[in-house]
């Protein structure tokens, strides 16, 4: 493996997390980085969350252009940050962080990588979403679907007191759709309206691959011109893609979603278009390595 080469001006760009190790970012950026012929490197920082305030100050330091935040750090940092864009704020959690004139700015790249396949698919926002999952890549799809006008996004949880909470949460935002909230035992009055099923719960996520949120009589259930979307990206597809494939319905996995936020991310700090096709290689490739 070849990498980037490092000079005295070489920007730092990067990702916090804890852990880390698992991060597909820094290959998947890195790729974008090499085939750019950029002088930028990407490196995995693990921080403990009681070190998130003196990371960010040497971060400032050491003049790091921007960098990802990941769990446990996506709420925490929001008050630490100059400035926070609205759909940060709408779904309450940052992933994206760049220096500005008046300091660090947090952003959620999520809801453009969960919209980037969807914008190749017709009519999907006059119906129903039904959301499998209350947590937080939930949060990012329900502000996705309120961007685009949905007519109607119904979420699906196993906790009511926390799908009440969930609802709550969106009551003063501007990004707040036509949301209501449903215990698992209504999806078979929510299924036969069904636009668009997204799956946000990690069932069937590897290596729990024979599991699906659905069942075949639930997928049944649903319009054949349905479109199925699995926010988890490995395996690819998942059982839940299966059984929709199975269905005829239009199938969408994680895959792009993870690359393109990576994408709009990387976009931000270099102010320049980002390869999304190298960077759709690059994790692939680094996936395949995992399994290995
Ligand atoms: P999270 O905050 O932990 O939320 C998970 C949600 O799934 C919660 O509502 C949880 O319910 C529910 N859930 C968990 N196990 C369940 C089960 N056995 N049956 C029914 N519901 C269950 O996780 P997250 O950050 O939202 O991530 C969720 C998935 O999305 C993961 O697979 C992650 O890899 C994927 N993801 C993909 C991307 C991408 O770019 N492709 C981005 C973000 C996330 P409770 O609240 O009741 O526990």
């Amino acid at each position: 493996m070849t990498g980037p080469t490092i000079t005295g001006t070489t920007t730092l760009l990067g990702i916090i997390g804890y852990p880390v190790e698992h991060s597909l970012s820094p290959p998947m950026q890195n790729a974008a980085i090499a085939h750019l012929g950029l002088n930028y490197v990407f490196l995995p920082f693990p921080v403990a969350p009681d070190r998130l305030a003196d990371a960010l100050r040497g971060f400032e330091a050491f003049g790091v252009r921007g960098f990802n935040a990941t769990i446990p750090h996506k709420q925490a940092i929001i008050p630490l940050l100059q400035s926070v864009s609205d759909t940060a704020r709408a779904i309450g959690a940052v992933n994206t962080i760049y220096r500005t004139d008046t300091g660090w700015c947090g952003t959620n790249t999520d809801i453009i990588g969960f919209l980037s396949p969807l914008k190749r698919q017709m009519g999907w926002t006059n119906g129903a979403t039904v959301v499998l999952g209350n947590g937080g890549a939930a949060r990012a799809v329900v502000a996705g679907c309120a961007q685009m006008e949905c007519t109607q996004v119904q979420v699906v949880g196993r906790n009511p007191e926390k799908l009440q909470a969930f609802l709550a949460s969106w009551e003063h935002s501007p990004l707040k759709a036509n949301l209501t909230v449903h215990t698992w035992d209504e999806l078979p009055t929510l299924l036969p309206q069904a636009k668009l099923v997204v799956n946000t719960t990690p069932v069937g996520m590897y290596p729990n691959v024979a599991t699906s949120p659905l069942t075949l009589e639930q997928w049944a259930m649903t319009p054949m011109d349905c479109i199925a979307y699995d926010l988890i990206y490995t395996p690819s597809p998942t059982l839940f893609l299966q059984q929709a494939q199975a269905r005829g319905a239009i199938a969408i996995d994680g895959q792009e979603m993870l690359v393109q936020q990576g994408a709009a991310a990387l976009e931000l700090w270099i102010d320049a278009p980002a390869p999304t096709d190298i960077m759709g290689q690059a994790l692939r490739q680094a996936l395949e390595q995992r399994l290995v």
